[in-house]
């Protein structure tokens, strides 16, 4: 029963987050308007906004204009129900929300640069000041003064430029790795993530899927898993 209900808090987080994403996109506010169809723009009623029943019952077609919905709204739902549910049995008090604040900043960072090739940088700044902090104080997060200065100024000296230029956002979110791991372990990480890169363009340019660009982050987050799984365990 209680992973039941930890299943439906994700899915109800990743529903909220996903429609987060998408109104900072389209500079929405996010708390007071209801969810629409991106197609006919017909309000929904709450029946469709039930995370996974609804997208199945439909089957991810709007209920009035029959439009496809995107399939990542389910696949990211049962994600983050599982996610809750693991989090929730390996991790106590604070360092879950340690821990919850730092998915929360991969899955924006992953899908706002997946989706729009940005990075919301007010939220990363606010999300990442979090992070670092509880886990400074509370969980046993090692902060290398030197490494934190690099970050600071490379956040400082890059915000100017964010918007206007292309992978200036791939850099802020990379120096917060600057920050969390040791610098020889750097290199490896941006490696498998050009690696994943180059593997997943190869794919895409033999099923003849038309790209203009490739976003780096999620190839980063990806990777960090990856050496989180295979290296640092
Ligand atoms: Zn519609």
């Amino acid at each position: 029963m209680l992973n039941i209900m930890l299943f439906c808090i994700g899915a109800c987080l990743a529903s909220f987050f996903n429609v987060v994403i998408e109104r900072i996109h389209y500079n929405q506010s996010f708390f007071i308007q209801r969810s629409k169809c991106n197609h006919c723009q017909q309000i929904l009623p709450f029946y469709c906004l039930c995370p996974i029943l609804s997208a199945l019952i439909l089957k991810h077609r709007c209920l009035f204009c029959y439009s496809r919905f995107p399939y990542y709204y389910t696949l990211t739902e049962i994600i983050w129900g599982f996610l809750m549910i693991y989090i929730y049995h390996h991790y106590y008090s604070v360092e879950l929300l340690w821990i919850f604040i730092f998915s929360c900043l991969m899955y924006f960072s992953f899908m706002a640069d997946l989706l729009y090739y940005e990075l919301y940088t007010w939220l990363f700044i606010c999300l990442s000041l979090c992070f670092l902090l509880i886990g400074f104080i509370y969980c046993h997060l090692e902060l290398n003064l030197s490494q934190l200065v690099i970050y600071l100024l490379i956040v400082t000296l890059l915000y100017p430029f964010y918007k206007h230029s292309l992978g200036v956002g791939d850099i802020i979110f990379f120096a917060l790795y600057v920050i969390i791991y040791p610098f020889a372990y750097l290199p490896l990480i941006v490696f498998i993530a050009t690696l994943l890169g180059l593997v997943t363009y190869c794919l895409l340019h033999i099923y003849n899927y038309q790209i203009k660009f490739l976003p780096f982050i999620p190839f980063l987050i990806t990777s960090e898993l990856c050496f989180e799984i295979f290296f640092h365990a």
